[in-house]
């Protein structure tokens, strides 16, 4: 039997399995990049690029062509439900940008794609992945383009399918529903009182979970929730995320700041799956990057950093996996620990902080007191951007400082 055609088919061209095609094809493997979208498409998300996000785009020579498209961000601003308001800047964290940058998917997913696609992996859009099966001679896909039923063969995979859960359950990779954030955005422009920062707001919405107000020009912004729907605020239960998006713009601030302004498009929901300490990262002969491995960042819900990283990651073991000539089980259970040692311990402190903090017991002390001790809003603005190992956040120092303000 003749060995497979493709090296690698990636399935999913967002921010996590464009990294990992541009990662291999620049390594010169043959890679095959697969999506159900046409590319560009647009994605319902915050637009928020973190400083790691930004770390990453650079090491692909990505920077100028975000910066041309971004709107810099300097600075964050919490709102919690008592009025209390906390302003950080963005710290400096060793060589890593000292900004953020919001912009639009629909933009910053081309610009990734098309980096995959000028290093050499080949691209086929409107090709919807229904199974993937191991096989003795690597993966057998099969899925739908244009209607048609299609088939490929690789040697291995990725899946970096994000949120959906179609093909991992029909993959039997994923065995039981995850928990998953609920989350809606809308554009607007017109917004009043727009500046270089980005907004959140404990306000309005069911803890934990947070509104942000996250502007991607002069004008306009990007205006959306995320909450979870197992969280202790269970006095509200709303009925999807546009219930909660719609409460949230209702808000007096809020209404303010849209008082002269109009909708570019309708309200737009997607989950978010936030599960890496207990998700499977591998199956069927293919390792899982990004979304589909649960890799968002559990307190803030912002996934594009860890996907552009795990893309990286899965790239370089795939890498020594072809070098010895392993595709034996062992290969990938090494990727399940390789990505552990990367993230366990930054996604399980990350939930402790969102446990513990945004509720509607603590939220509001929480921001006071970190308006008065400078070192808890250093730590605080580290841990959101993902800096700092966050089981400072849950340390007995913090929690006295947090409950006593000093
Ligand atoms: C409302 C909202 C706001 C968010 N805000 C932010 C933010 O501000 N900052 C941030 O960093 N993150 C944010 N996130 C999270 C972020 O959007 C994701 O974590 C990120 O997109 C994950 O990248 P990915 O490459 O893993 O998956 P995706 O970007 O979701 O890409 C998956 C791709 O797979 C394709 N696909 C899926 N199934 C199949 C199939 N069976 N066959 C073929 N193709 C398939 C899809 O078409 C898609 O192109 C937000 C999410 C939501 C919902």
């Amino acid at each position: 039997m003749s060995s497979p055609k493709h090296d690698i088919a990636i399935i999913g061209a967002g921010p996590g399995g464009s990294s990992a095609a541009y990662f291999l094809a620049k390594q010169g493997f043959n890679v095959l990049l697969l999506d159900k979208a046409e590319f560009p498409r647009h994605k319902t998300c915050g637009d928020g690029l973190t400083p790691r996000a930004l770390d990453i785009l650079s090491e692909m020579g990505l920077l100028e062509d975000v910066h041309r498209e971004g709107f810099r961000i300097d600075g964050i601003h919490l709102f919690a439900p008592r009025q209390q308001h906390l302003h950080m800047s963005i710290p400096q964290k060793e060589n890593l940008p000292n900004y953020l940058l919001t912009i639009p998917r629909f933009k910053l997913d081309q610009i990734i794609f098309e980096r995959a696609i000028q290093a050499g992996a080949a691209f086929q859009g409107k090709t919807n992945i229904h199974n993937i099966e191991k096989t003795t001679q690597g993966i057998f896909i099969s899925g739908k383009h244009n209607q048609q039923n299609i088939e490929f063969e690789a040697r291995m995979g990725i899946i970096a399918t994000g949120a959906n859960l179609k093909l991992l359950k029909n993959t039997k990779i994923l065995t039981k529903q995850p928990p998953m954030i609920m989350a809606a955005r809308q554009y607007l422009d017109g917004v009043s009182g727009l500046s270089r920062n980005v907004a959140a707001y404990f306000d309005g919405i069911p803890l934990p979970g947070y509104g942000w107000v996250f502007p991607i020009s002069d004008t306009i912004a990007n205006i959306g929730v995320g909450y979870w729907p197992h969280g202790i605020a269970r006095h509200w239960k709303p009925k999807n995320a546009h219930q909660v998006f719609n409460h949230f713009v209702a808000q007096e601030t809020v209404r303010e700041m849209l008082k002269n302004a109009v909708a570019l498009e309708p309200v737009k929901g997607f989950p978010i799956r936030m599960d890496f300490p207990t998700a499977p990262t591998f199956g069927q002969g293919c390792l899982l990057v990004g979304e589909a491995a649960g890799l968002v960042n559990p307190l803030t819900g912002e996934g594009i950093d860890f996907a552009l990283e795990s893309g990286r990651l899965a790239a370089e073991h795939i890498q020594g996996m072809f070098e010895r000539g392993g595709f034996l089980s062992e290969d990938f259970v090494s990727y399940n620990a390789f990505l552990r040692r990367h993230f366990q311990r930054l996604f399980v402190m990350l939930a402790r902080i969102r446990k513990l903090y945004i509720n509607p017991l603590l939220i509001s002390r929480f921001i006071e007191s970190a308006q008065n001790i400078p070192d808890l809003q250093l730590m605080l603005a580290n841990i959101i951007l993902g800096h700092e190992d966050a089981a400072a956040g849950v340390s007995p120092k913090t929690i006295r400082q947090v409950l006593l303000g000093k």
